[in-house]
């Protein structure tokens, strides 16, 4: 039986979905070869063609792409402890059997409820086991590459991801920009109420109950809504980071789910 990998991340690149965007500088060959020699008196045509290797300087945040938001993401305690940085978590979390919730169907601009959550898993069929990495697609993906990404998607809200947590759900990941409602959003519901909890609430659960969120994934309707598979969605390893980018992918194959 082949292995079957399915790509759940967006490319890390110069994007108007992302405010802050990643911005690469370009070294080619040529120049590659210069900067390998230089100082050292060796002409760079001492390379075949004068070519040597090629590199790219990157600027991006913890937080570019599909990316894994650790604990001390959301503040400095976590369930009345030093909140841990991405490199401090336990490599099991991001390694196992997942299952995506599919509520791409519903047309709504309120955050996921836990009673769709909950429909979802009973109409696809499946029940939700401790450590189970979640994924929920509300269809926000199809704005990749465009300014809306940023201002056009529903969200989770905090019940929901309570339940998921009750659960023993550790990895939520989710297909919009935010694990919570749009900024704007928010930000509009705070100046209208004044009540803190419309402000970031699943972000500040987060030092209340450890657990971590994907943001950013793709992609997510091409995997199986009936059955288990496996995920791998290691996180790279930034000290003292509070999140980091990560190549989230499914492995379909019989043999192993
Ligand atoms: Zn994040």
């Amino acid at each position: 039986m082949q292995l079957q990998c399915i790509d759940l991340s967006v490319p890390l690149e110069t994007s108007i979905s992302e405010p802050e965007p990643v911005q690469f500088e370009y070294i080619d060959h040529q120049q590659g070869a210069l900067l390998l020699l230089k100082e050292s008196g060796i002409n760079a045509d001492s390379f075949p063609d004068g070519l040597a290797v090629n590199l790219e300087r990157i600027k991006l945040t913890s937080h570019s792409g599909t990316h894994v938001d650790a604990p001390l993401h959301y503040g400095p305690l976590c369930e009345g402890v030093r909140a841990q940085s991405i490199d401090e978590l336990p490599l099991e979390w991001f390694f196992g059997t997942a299952l995506v919730l599919d509520c791409s169907l519903k047309q709504s601009e309120e955050t996921v409820s836990a009673k769709e959550l909950q429909q979802a898993q009973t109409i696809q069929g499946l029940s939700l086991n401790k450590g189970d990495i979640v994924f929920i697609n509300t269809g926000a993906n199809k704005l990749w590459g465009r300014r809306e990404y940023f201002t056009h998607f529903r969200g989770i809200s905090l019940e929901a991801t309570d339940w998921l947590l009750d659960c023993g759900i550790k990895v939520i990941g989710v297909d919009s920009f935010g694990f919570d409602a749009p900024f704007h959003k928010m930000i509009q519901a705070f100046q209208k109420t004044g009540n803190q909890h419309s402000l970031w609430p699943c972000h500040m659960l987060g030092r209340r109950r450890k657990y971590c969120q994907i943001e950013r994934l793709t992609n997510l309707e091409a995997l199986p809504t009936k059955k288990k598979f496996k995920v791998s969605c290691f996180p790279i390893k930034l000290k003292g980071c509070g999140g980091g980018p990560a190549r989230v992918v499914a492995l379909l194959n019989d043999e192993i789910n």
